[in-house]
């Protein structure tokens, strides 16, 4: 298949066609996916987003690669839903470090009654602060997604996580067909979508290939696909699970950006354990997004200098926010790039 034929965006792939992405040498599919990526984005331009978890731990799920799960001892703190100010002060922080998408996280089976009050709060005061908006709250009912709608919540993250075929291995108390509801309610809602998988929990080629027809083939492609390693965390049934090829890891968010051409595909979670040539990789392949993380949100936090230092040293600039130019905004990300521009570590490969 030539990388021209492959820039048309279906919604009808095959497991046969998939697989002969996957299985292609290295280079024609890094090739092609690179191809692709250009028609459709700046291939220097990496859109940063900033986690924050508002609600954590003792979650009556049992994805077994989750920490956050209530079945497994983890020793993971639980914390209650976090006060709304205190949410704002740190999307007012990651805006400063120069994301333009605050996400916000809960640990639960789907919201109460009693909490949806504190979440749109939420919304609406992140929202104002000139951010887009997105959450991650489980499962939603369409009365929940309406109203998270209007109170300005850009994307809903609601991840398949693997095939249908191998889901049943990983949770048992949601069921596939739920998932696919719950984003049918959101695109109904007129939000956007944010919905992926992750890699290296046991699953097959099929398995991958299965999830990205899932999420390729529904009405319309999810805005965002987050593709994430297993983070491998003691006290999960899922500890113990071997490590993913990096080559196939990238193999994955080539062929996540062939077949879904206009979305932004995520180096999720996982990127910590990535090193910079392997991150490097992950963009050629057209990987256009990352996560800063909730740890990140200080602006002397090491791990947010060490993105901005391999952002500059491989050109890429952090992508702008379209709908509202936002000059505050677009002023600390120029700034945090001419400090980086000025450290002694920073060799600028681009010049
Ligand atoms: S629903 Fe989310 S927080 Fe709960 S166990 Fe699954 S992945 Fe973890």
């Amino acid at each position: 298949m030539s990388a021209t034929a492959a820039s048309v965006t279906r919604h009808d792939w095959t497991l046969a066609e998939v697989k002969a992405l996957f299985t292609q040498p290295f280079n024609d599919l890094l090739f092609q996916a690179q191809t692709v990526h250009r028609q459709h984005f700046d291939a220097n331009r990496v859109q940063v987003s900033t986690l924050l978890s508002i609600k954590t731990g003792a979650c009556p799920e049992d994805c077994k690669y989750c920490p956050q799960s209530g079945h497994y001892n983890t020793g993971l703190d639980k914390e209650k839903l976090m006060e709304v100010q205190k949410v704002l002060e740190a999307a007012a922080e990651a805006k400063a470090i120069g994301s333009t998408r605050f996400c916000m996280g809960a640990a639960w089976k789907h919201p109460s009654a009693k909490d949806m009050p504190y979440v749109l709060k939420m919304v609406e005061g992140v929202k104002a602060l000139g951010l887009e908006t997105c959450m991650t709250l489980g499962k939603l009912d369409q009365e929940q997604t309406q109203a998270l709608a209007a109170a300005g919540l850009d994307y809903y993250n609601h991840n398949l996580d693997t095939s249908p075929e191998y889901y049943g291995n990983i949770i048992t108390t949601r069921t596939y067909a739920e998932r696919l509801e719950t984003l049918s309610y959101v695109r109904e809602a007129g939000m956007k979508i944010c919905s992926g998988g992750i890699l290296g929990m046991g699953e097959s080629l099929d398995d991958r290939a299965g999830l990205l027809i899932q999420l390729a083939n529904l009405p319309e492609h999810p805005e965002s696909v987050p593709i994430n390693m297993l983070v491998k965390v003691k006290g999960t049934p899922l500890a113990e699970e071997q490590d993913v090829d990096p080559f196939d890891f990238i193999r994955m968010l080539a062929v996540a950006r062939i077949m879904m051409p206009k979305s932004h595909v995520r180096l999720s979670a996982g990127r910590e354990q990535m090193n910079e040539q392997m991150q490097a990789l992950a963009f050629l392949a057209g990987a256009n997004s990352i996560f800063y993380g909730e740890k990140l949100l200080t602006t002397a936090n090491p791990q947010a200098d060490k993105d901005m230092q391999l952002f500059a040293r491989l050109g890429i600039q952090p992508e702008e926010r379209h709908e509202h130019a936002d000059e505050v905004h677009q002023a600390a990300i120029e700034q945090a790039l001419i400090e980086q521009r000025d450290s002694k570590l920073f060799y600028n490969a681009a010049v």
